[in-house]
């Protein structure tokens, strides 16, 4: 037995022979160090208890957060648990933002608008967290905001966090993963929050659907057609900004602010009781910014004067309890092996016209039936 009885342990007993150290070998040269950080890293995380991670992001701990946030865009259950656990912790901490969607076709001018936005929202000392919502990515492979080296000023700001849209899947998940992304980002003390979107297809309802304000972004002297934006979007818009105001175009862009105006008094009244705003900027030379930053503040004075600001942040919580609940659902029966598998061979019956649509449908559902039961 060695020194003192209160250090004593088995293995450090000389008479101890249950462990046998071999002699160590050089690593094999094929063994990547990068690689082998990463798994020790990847096993550090694992041993993180949920309780570290919600500490971190309490703490502002941008690592822990984007960690947090990788969870949250797992498609593995096991991080998905985790990543649900750390939601749970982090909601009531969250909800003190202000979160802003901004869309517009590509080429618009998006990311130079969100850097000169955003150094002007933290150069008053706040934060901001930039997410984006693409479905699209994994066809064009560099996510919206994943490729840009434009946004420089922003990504090296200690005040901004920026993230990449998630890898694509449904828009309903990408969607969810945005939205659990944002109490994350608002439990660390991001109190400003920009959703950047595609201005072309069904992601700007799912923005709208999770924002505080939607902000759309056109050019001057081409057609909303042109532009692939439709009624709808304009109609969700709490302010237009025709953005490139600078050099030739400044008089382009003055008489498109008048058109534009026009054409929003004829939509119905808002709900919110604001009147859409139509503004001129350039995000290349930094014109126009803080009149828009304006804007956004005098909405927030009368939403949250009127209440509307809760009562649209209830509804948007109620319209995802829902969609998270169809998500679910569509997984869950999509993705189930038998029913894919007679869903194939009823598809061909219903084409050859062998059974009716409706009673193919209903065998599928019969056999979802059969197989809740068994479960
Ligand atoms: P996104 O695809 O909507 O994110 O657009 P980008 O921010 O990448 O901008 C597309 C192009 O338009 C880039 O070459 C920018 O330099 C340019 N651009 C963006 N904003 C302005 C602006 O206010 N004025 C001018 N003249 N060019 C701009």
């Amino acid at each position: 037995m060695i020194g003192d009885q209160s250090h004593y342990h088995i293995e450090n007993d000389p008479e101890y022979s249950g462990l046998n150290v071999n002699q160590g070998i050089e690593p094999l040269p094929s063994v990547n160090a990068d690689s082998v950080k990463r798994f020790l890293k990847n096993k550090k995380n694992r041993s993180l208890s949920i309780q570290q991670y919600v500490d971190g992001i309490l703490n502002g701990d941008i690592t822990l957060l984007s960690q947090a946030v990788t969870l949250v865009e797992s498609s593995k259950p096991e991080h998905q648990e985790i990543a649900q656990d750390i939601i749970v912790k982090c909601l009531p901490f969250s909800g003190n933002s202000v979160r802003i969607g901004i869309t517009g076709v590509p080429g618009v001018g998006k990311s130079t608008f969100i850097e000169a936005m955003g150094k002007h929202i933290t150069s008053q000392g706040k934060k901001l967290a930039v997410l984006a919502i693409d479905p699209s990515s994994e066809r064009t492979k560099g996510s919206i905001l994943g490729d840009k080296t434009r946004m420089e000023d922003l990504s090296t700001d200690p005040n901004a966090y920026i993230r990449p849209s998630p890898a694509a899947g449904s828009l309903g998940g990408v969607a969810r993963k945005t939205r659990e992304t944002i109490i994350l980002c608002e439990a660390a003390g991001f109190n400003h929050i920009f959703i950047e979107t595609v201005g072309v297809g069904q992601s700007e309802t799912a923005v709208h659907s999770m924002v505080d304000f939607f902000l759309l972004l056109m050019l001057s002297g081409a057609g909303d057609e042109l532009q692939g934006i439709k009624r709808g979007i304009m109609e969700m818009a709490d302010a237009i900004t025709i953005n490139k105001a600078d050099g030739n175009n400044m008089e382009k862009a003055a008489l498109a602010r008048i058109q534009y105006l026009n054409a929003l008094h004829l939509f119905p009244a808002t709900e919110s009781g604001w009147k859409p705003k139509v503004l001129t900027c350039s995000a290349y030379l930094k014109t126009g910014i803080s009149e828009i930053w304006d804007t956004i503040n005098e909405y927030l004075v009368l939403v949250k004067s009127n209440a509307y600001f809760q009562h649209r942040r209830n509804e948007q919580s109620k319209f995802w309890m829902y969609e998270t609940i169809n998500e679910h659902l569509r997984n869950n029966f999509y993705q189930n092996e038998q029913i894919k598998k007679l869903m194939v061979e009823s598809e061909r019956k219903v084409m050859k016209e062998e059974i009716s649509s409706f009673v193919a449908a209903k065998k599928i559902l019969d056999l979802y039936d059969q197989i809740r039961k068994n479960n």
